[in-house]
Order: structure tokens, then sequence, then C-alpha cells
């Protein structure tokens, strides 16, 4: 009888929870899944798997959080997703390191607080002889979707009626066809504390939707790489030469055509993965809290040179679906995320007195750790690796029992389920793209698919002898074993489907990273990464 009830309870779908205005998408995954949505009035409070936010979450759910369930924000990740603070950070990183080693984000000043030094620089450039004067952008500090961007060169057009960040204009982009571009890619940190970085090698390329022209600075759609902008543009649904229609490729196209020309795409991957955990460095430490994981969404611009620009750094990346590419690379990569978040079956419990220990939970894996195919819905609840369940012996038996009913219950689920403001760039489009968000777009496949042509890893990751826990580590009040370590060996898992753990890379950044975190000594590693690369020539 117990057994039975037991064998119930363990038939228990995941959950997930979605605050308002989170993309359907999100929805649609986690039901292909065999997760169900969280009822408020039928659940109890605690009773959910996945609470997935758009806005931060209140230091109370961090507190309250349970070691079953997962939150999508990291405390504090805005630190480094609003453009001024992040312009602080790296500042302070290149003072203490090196200008050479962060000198992937353009020069920046905010204002209004910058402003004479803004002035001294743009006064010295001006007085230099023989120097064309730079391009400036001028970006408010806390908006999104290319909103409110002024592009300029002459200081008596740079007007700005709120904070915002004025940077030097990288004129020199990469043009395919005449076309700027830039690269939106995702990163998923699934801890600060220590900190555990995987970069998604998937992503999207970004195109304007009109040929690159430096005489024409107020046109959006020539200057501006944002989709929210670029959709409405006359060209976006036309064919362009060498581009096709609409304004986005994957990735893997991006790389094949690198590749066609010669370029080593692969020193590219490696000098952006720099980017990110040197940016991400930058805002270390942040507060201890387990359970949590940040999407972060990257923005990086290459220039002619094929040198790799820090733009900014996205809370909450879109994953609306505009286009089919969208649904194929955001699809997957919410499944890769899942999949990141490692749930094992007793986290289908919910219940404290099966999950909840501290030191001793350990779990029957959902998904083999570091798989890397994308699986089934009906997969998740097979129960694998059974000789590794050392739960309770009730546990042990309910799973047996449950064992023969499962696959039936996954597929039911599966089936239910200054002075005066002047006009800017995008000011004619604000209103526009403040209209409500089109709903969920076509179904794409859901399968996973190894990605054409080579597989890379940013950095050959060196297996540390092993990783548990430090006593530090326990103090950072975690009430939890980190999700993200593996169950054989309590490492992190170095791939899983499309992201690639870029951090830590080898032993020694590591070491620099259990006992609270050892900035400098990561970053001597990191340079030595840089050296070593910097010795092969990038050619086209
Ligand atoms: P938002 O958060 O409003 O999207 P971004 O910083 O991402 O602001 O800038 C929007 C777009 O403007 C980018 O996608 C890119 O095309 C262009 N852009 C931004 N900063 C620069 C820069 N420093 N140099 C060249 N282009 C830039």
């Amino acid at each position: 009888m117990a057994d039975e009830h037991d064998a119930r309870e363990i038939l228990k779908p995941l959950v997930f929870r979605l605050h308002e205005n989170v993309p359907a998408i999100v929805r649609e995954v986690l039901l292909e899944r065999g997760w169900t949505e969280f009822d408020k009035k039928e659940q109890d409070d605690t009773d959910w798997n996945l609470y997935w936010r758009n806005s931060p979450f209140r230091m109370t759910d961090y507190c309250s959080i349970k070691p079953w369930q997962r939150l999508n924000h990291y405390p504090e990740a805005v630190r480094i997703t609003r453009k001024d603070y992040l312009a602080r950070h790296l500042k302070r990183m290149k003072g203490a390191y090196g200008s050479a080693l962060y000198e992937f984000s353009p020069v920046a000043f905010i204002m209004p607080n910058d402003y004479v030094r803004f002035m001294a620089e743009y006064s010295k450039e001006k007085q230099s002889l023989g120097r064309r004067p730079s391009y400036w952008i001028c970006k408010p500090v806390d908006l999104s979707r290319g909103r409110g961007i002024l592009i300029f060169q002459d200081i008596k057009d740079f007007v700005y009626d709120c904070t915002v960040i004025v940077q030097k204009y990288i004129s020199n982009p990469l043009l395919i066809s005449g076309y700027k571009l830039d690269l939106r890619l995702y990163v998923c940190v699934t801890s600060f504390c220590p900190l555990t970085i995987y970069t998604y090698e998937e992503g999207l390329v970004r195109f304007a939707t009109e040929k690159f022209d430096l005489s024409s600075l107020d046109n959006v759609y020539s200057h501006l790489t944002n989709t929210s902008i670029n959709k409405y543009g006359a060209s976006y649904k036309k064919y362009k030469e060498g581009i096709g229609c609409g304004c986005k490729w994957t990735f893997s196209k991006f790389r094949s055509y690198l590749r066609i020309y010669g370029v080593d795409d692969l020193l590219l991957w490696k000098k952006i993965n720099n980017i990110v955990m040197l940016t991400l460095l930058a805002v270390t430490p942040l507060p201890a809290a387990s359970n949590c994981f940040e999407l972060f969404g990257f923005d990086i611009l290459i220039d002619d040179k094929f040198k790799p620009w820090l733009l900014e750094v996205n809370y909450n990346p879109a994953l609306r679906l505009d286009c089919s590419i969208d649904a194929t690379v955001k699809r997957k990569l919410l499944h890769d995320i899942v999949e990141l978040l490692n749930y094992k079956q007793i986290d289908a419990l919910r219940q404290n007195q099966v999950a909840g220990t501290k030191a001793g939970r350990t779990h029957v894996p959902l998904s083999t750790p570091g798989e890397s195919a994308l699986e089934e819905a009906s997969d998740l609840l097979t129960c694998q690796g059974e000789a590794e369940c050392t739960a309770t012996s009730s546990v042990q038996s309910a799973l047996q029992a449950a064992k023969g009913s499962i696959h039936k219950v996954v597929t039911q689920t599966k089936k239910t389920a200054r002075g005066h403001p002047r006009k800017t760039l995008t000011s004619q489009l604000r209103e526009r793209m403040n209209m409500p968000k089109t709903s969920s777009q076509a179904k794409a496949e859901t399968k996973s698919k190894q990605l054409p042509g080579a597989v890379y890893y940013p950095h050959q990751f060196v297996q540390p002898s092993r990783w548990l826990p430090t006593p530090e580590f326990w103090n950072c009040k975690l009430t939890t074993l980190p999700y993200f370590l593996s169950d054989k060996d309590q490492k992190p898992i170095p791939r899983v489907g499309d992201f690639v753990l870029t951090f830590p890379f080898n032993e020694a950044a590591l070491q620099a990273s259990r006992d609270g975190i050892d900035v400098k000594s990561i970053i001597q590693e990191i340079n030595k990464l840089v050296n070593k690369d910097s010795e092969i020539d990038l050619v086209i």
C-alpha cells in the first residue's frame, strides 16, 4: 500500500511556474518535456520546480528556495546588464589588470557625470591633425531594443535628456555583402560562487537590413542590428543579396561563411569566450545564492580586422520568435537550459524529507550527466542509472513499482499539454516597438541536431582531479548541493547539449575559484591563454 502511494508520488511531473509576460515558447518547451504548469489555487506554494520571471526575484524568494527548485535569475545580475554599471566595472578592471586584456569594450563615458572627461577626449581628437574624428554612439543606460539611440560625429549633434552612455562607435564593422551584423551569444551562469559559466555554441547573427553607410548616421536600418527595429524595415522581407530574406543567420551558417573565406573561426570563438569570462569576472563576487541560473545575452560586434567587441550584456535576452531561425535556435536553447538544470527524478517529489537534506542529497539522474543529446520528454522520467540511486529504500521500491507505467504517463502528459531633447534615431519606432509582443510562432522541430561542421571547444577542458565544495562554499548559506555538479564526480558537467563549460577552463582556474574567487590568479591564467592564441595569426 505504502509502495503504491510512493509510486504515485514518483509519477508527479515536474512543475513550472511562470510570471507574467514570460515568452510563450518557455511554456511550450516545458510542456513538450512533460512538465505541468503551477496552479496557484490548487497547489501548495512550494510545489514547483522552476520559477521563470522576466523581472528580478525578491530576496525572500532566494532565502526560501527548496532543494528541488530553480530560479532563472541570480541576485544582482543587473550589475552587468545595465550599460553604465557594466562600463564602470570594465573600467575598473582595465585599471587593475591592464587595458590590453580589457580592450574589448569600446571607450565609454557615462553622462552627465563624465561630461568633462568626454569633452576632453573629443577635443583632443579634434586637435590631432590628420586624424579623422571618431564617431560616437549614445545609448540610454536602462533601455533596450535600440530605443533612444543616437549616433554622431560632431558634438553639436549630441543631445541627451536622461542618463546615457556615450561609446566610441565601431565604424569599421565586419560587413557581409555590405550589411552590418552582430552576434547574440547566449551565456548561462549556473553559479557565481564558485563561478561556473556555460557558453552556447549556437546563436544568432543579427543583420542590419540596409547597407552600412557612414554618410547617413540617422538611418537605423543601416547602423543598428536589433531585430526589434529591422523587422519594421522596408527591406526586411525582401531577398538581400548575400544575406537572404529577414535579418538573421545562425552561428553555424556564419562559421561556415568564415571558413569559406579562410578565417580561423575557432580563434574568433576563443576570443569571444575570453570576453565572456573577463566580463563576468568583473562583477564577481555576487551574493551567494543556491539553485539559481542566469541566461545572459552577450552582444558582440566583430570589426573588419576580426576583432570582437562587447557592446552590452542583456538581462532576459529576447525569446520571442520572429522567424524560423529564432524558432530553431531558441527552442533548442530552452531545451538545453532545462537539461543544464540537471533535475533528478527525486526533484519531482518536491518533498523536504526526501530531497531536503543538505550534504546527504543523492539523486537518480534524469539524464546522464554530460550527455549532449537533447532527450525526449519521455526520457525525463525514465529511471536511468538506477544503480546510483541511494535514496531511501521506500523511494527505491516506489521507483521500481512505478517504472513500468512512467513512460505511459509521460506520453499522456506530452499530448495535453542636455538641453532640449532632439528626435533620436529610434524615437519614431518607439510606439510600434511598445506594442504587445506577437504570440508564439509555429512550432519548430524539437529534436536535437548536431550542428553541421566541427564541434568547437573554446579551450580544452582540463579535467580537475576532484571538485568537492569547500567549507567556505557551504558558508555561503547554500542549502543544497549545487545542481550543476555531476553526480558521478562532483565536477561541473563539461557539456550539456550545445552548452559548453567555459569556466573553469583548467585546474588552476578551478582552484582559484573554489575558495572564494581569486580574480588575480584567474586573470593570469586567462593571460596565458590569450598569449598562446595571439601567436596564431588571424588571416582571411
Ligand atoms: P540596446 O540595448 O538598445 O539594444 P545596444 O548596445 O545593444 O543597445 O545597441 C544596439 C545596436 O546598436 C547594436 O546591436 C549594434 O548594432 C549597435 N551598436 C551599439 N553600440 C555600438 C558601438 N559601440 N559600435 C557600433 N555599433 C554599435
